[in-house]
């Protein structure tokens, strides 16, 4: 998957106020956020030279920080602004955004109340998440859980919280799957490592209540999406046998957008006309050849 580092490309990072060259945007080693994870981010994309819900994302970028304990030296304007602007200058129409907020250097400790906040923008081309999604992807189960609320504070989009992602996404690649399924820590079905979920059962859509995970916004998108087509969704309780009652299975994202599954460790899923339906609609929506329903 040898693919152009991502330190060593053309074109301009916004970093701290500056379009600064891309080779050029560093940190220091002995930078908070690489030791203690104290970064938040967002993953968005453009499509058509536009930013698919930007405003929504920088404002959950702001809330993230403020989760974590910190202000973003930036106004949510200035950031939708410099949003458009490093898409702009990156010539794309069609991208991928990631803005996200740090903690820098002056402390190194487990305390960092005096640490400068640091923010910038990077902008990529960036294709289907997963290769050829309409066949569906195949997923295994995860080892790790999703943590109780009392346990990490899972509204944010914190890069701490990506440690069990990653690890259990990699378990899933060497195992031969695109991607895990991960329970909470009840055991119940919650999210994969970088998406929401969604089941088909006698017409009707369920999703795990989101109380220890990720709400996406892409998730609620397509809970929109459904409802303006008269397909009822049920957020609820989702055991793990459940998993063989439904029969068609789809996961929600910025980045995967939503992806039909066609298996879960075993179990088989079609990826059929809803999940078809659904796929079309979130992309008349996000190149606005739809408007967004109630
Ligand atoms: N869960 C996790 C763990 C994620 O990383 C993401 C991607 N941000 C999502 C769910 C979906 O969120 P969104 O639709 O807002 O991109």
């Amino acid at each position: 998957m040898a693919t152009e580092a991502f330190d060593d490309r053309d074109g301009y990072i916004w970093m701290d106020g500056v379009f600064t060259p891309w080779r050029d945007a560093k940190v220091h080693v002995l930078t908070h956020a690489m030791h203690y994870a104290s970064c938040v981010f967002e993953g968005e994309r453009a499509y058509g030279g536009v930013i698919f819900e930007s405003l929504r994302h920088s404002q959950r970028l702001a809330k993230s920080a403020e989760t974590m304990g910190f202000d973003l030296p930036i106004s949510i304007d200035e950031l939708e602004r410099v949003k458009a602007e490093a898409l702009q200058r990156s010539g794309l129409e069609s991208a991928y955004i990631r803005a996200f907020a740090w903690r820098g250097s002056e402390m190194m400790g487990v305390s960092a109340q005096a640490n400068t906040i640091h923010v910038a923008v990077a902008v990529w081309p960036w294709g289907d998440y997963f290769e050829d999604k309409m066949k569906g992807i195949r997923m295994s189960h995860a080892q790790w859980r999703r943590p109780a609320p009392d346990t990490a504070p899972y509204h944010a989009k914190a890069a701490g919280l990506y440690m069990i992602c990653t690890l259990s996404k990699h378990k899933a690649e060497v195992d031969g799957y695109a991607d895990a399924l991960m329970l909470d820590y009840r055991g119940q079905v919650a999210e994969t490592t970088g998406a929401n979920i969604f089941f088909l059962q006698d017409g009707a859509l369920h999703t795990p209540t989101p109380d220890c995970f990720l709400n996406g916004i892409t998730r609620q998108t397509t809970i929109k999406l459904a409802r303006a087509r008269n397909i009822e969704v049920i957020e609820r309780a989702i055991m793990l046998e459940d998993l063989g009652s439904f029969s068609e299975c789809f996961i929600t994202g910025s980045a995967a957008e939503i992806t039909p599954v066609s298996e879960i460790a075993g179990i088989n899923y079609k990826p059929g006309a809803v999940s078809e339906a659904l796929v079309n609609d979130y992309s008349d929506l996000v190149f606005g050849r739809i408007a967004m329903p109630a």
